[in-house]
């Protein structure tokens, strides 16, 4: 007897769509089966189609310490009412997660409140470089750094990053980099205020495309001479995507994400919405989110991440009438994927390949797949159930973000997660008007960072 049957669905497996029951026990897939097995649960997906819960690298949860924001609770609701199941938290709290005593804080209060399994990161800053083999044994999910100024992280200089690459090169562990390159944006930045401009496209200017690539350029450079496995974080052009390409076809474990914004918003919107559009990088011109996609289906760009980055309203409004006061920073993983399928179905792209960019690629890539990003025997039975045909609109007010925005309140969605299971358990399910969390605060777990790392898939398909 199984525990949980999810029958009559469109399985998106590894190899293919499935039209099969899906088979849960003790928390795994158990089977997969066109025939109809007993189990003491069992739910009718109507020939929805059903994914492998999103495996998420790259999340703010603000916790601890900036938990007006968002906390690990709201967070992962959010999360979880958007068919992500795992995420992988940025360092950038209060203390800032650097040490020992920082990350053990953090990983007890995600512990309490998160209703999704949770990877942590761990900060490299100009001076933790020399105690990172020591810190392994806290099982981060990796390491961040900044090339550029963040108010939340010290950021590091080339020779400062190349020593931390090393140290992390010998752990086995990962680095996550944030690609900027500082003295560019420095100076344009002041070359543009000094002329008085403080709109939104003043802004974009300030940070061009090239200040972007040139860092990932410089990071995928260092990182081959570290030969650390290095994950380009939130690219948002497609040249820097292809230089981590190049690099790994040439057998390097360097890989690159995207994030959702990129894909669904540009300069035009970010003109028109204001702060509530301010991130970094910032917001790039109309053919750039064409040609990110164009980079995702022919694998330049391994996966897809949220950058989920909250910050009060009252943060955010800061910037109302100057682009230089606003933190950059955007609320939106609960509606990221759901737009990444729907648009992705409009484009053509393959549900198994949407499902590779969200749940595979990145589970492979931090070493948690098989356990994590896919549907198959032996794998934690997290997923989500999808209707491709319900149509809806964004509506800030009902999220689960502890701030109600987001840059995609009143945008028009097709297709819509209707049920999460994480670990076989249901943790969300829709419904009017915003749907419901069916487990209690600290449900999900903490996931141990391992050693080493799967190929890329592109590099194991090749
Ligand atoms: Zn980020």
């Amino acid at each position: 007897m199984f525990d949980l049957a999810v029958k009559n669905a469109h399985v998106v497996t590894e190899s293919g769509v499935l039209d099969a029951g899906v088979y849960v026990k003790g928390g795994v897939v158990a089977a997969l089966s066109t025939e109809v097995l007993p189990a003491q649960e069992s739910v009718d997906a109507q020939g929805r189609i059903l994914f492998p819960g999103a495996v998420d690298p790259h999340v703010h949860f603000n916790d601890p310490g900036l938990t007006e924001g968002e906390d690990f609770y709201t967070g992962s609701c959010a999360a979880v009412a958007g068919g992500i199941t795992t995420v992988f938290e940025m360092p950038l709290t209060n203390p800032l997660t650097e040490d020992e005593p920082s990350f053990l804080l953090k990983k007890s209060e995600a512990s309490k409140k998160s209703v999704a399994d949770f990877g942590l990161y761990l900060a490299l800053t100009p001076d933790n470089a020399t105690h990172v083999s020591t810190l392994m044994a806290l099982e981060p999910i990796g390491f961040k750094a900044f090339m550029s100024y963040s108010p939340e992280i010290p950021m590091v200089k080339d020779g400062e990053l190349l020593t931390g690459m090393h140290a992390i090169a010998a752990a086995n562990s990962r680095i996550a980099v944030h690609c900027e390159n500082n003295d560019i944006i420095t100076h344009l930045t002041n070359q543009i205020k000094s002329s008085g401009r403080n709109d939104p496209r003043a802004y974009t200017e300030s940070r061009p495309p090239y200040s972007e690539w040139e860092a990932v350029q410089r990071a995928v450079t260092l990182a081959k001479i570290a030969g650390v496995q290095l994950h380009v974080v939130h690219s948002s052009t497609p040249e820097g995507a292809g230089f981590v390409a190049e690099a790994r076809a040439a057998g390097h474990p360097i890989s690159v994400e995207t994030a959702q914004h990129f894909l669904f918003l540009d300069v035009e919107d970010f003109q028109r919405i204001g702060p509530f559009a301010q991130c970094n990088p910032p917001l790039r011109g109309p053919e750039n989110a064409d040609r990110l996609w164009e980079a995702m289906r022919t694998g330049v760009i391994d996966c897809v991440a949220t950058d989920h980055a909250p910050y009060t309203i009252e943060e955010k409004l800061r910037g109302k009438d100057s682009v230089w006061t606003t933190p950059a920073g955007l609320n939106h993983i609960q509606t990221a994927n759901q737009l990444l399928i729907g648009d992705g179905i409009r484009r053509g792209i393959p549900l198994t390949r949407l499902a590779e960019l969200f749940a595979t690629a990145p589970a492979r890539l931090f070493n948690i797949y098989p356990q994590k990003g896919a549907i198959r025997v032996g794998s934690d039975a997290d997923m989500f159930l999808f209707d491709p045909e319900q149509e809806w609109t964004v509506d800030a007010e009902q999220t689960f973000y502890k701030q109600k925005w987001t840059p995609f309140h009143g945008m028009k969605v097709k297709g819509r997660v209707k049920r999460t299971w994480l670990r076989g358990t249901t943790v969300y399910e829709d419904g009017a008007p915003k749907g419901s969390i069916t487990v209690k605060p600290g449900f999900g777990r903490f996931i141990p960072g391992r050693t080493g790392h799967a190929a890329s898939p592109l590099m194991a398909a090749e």
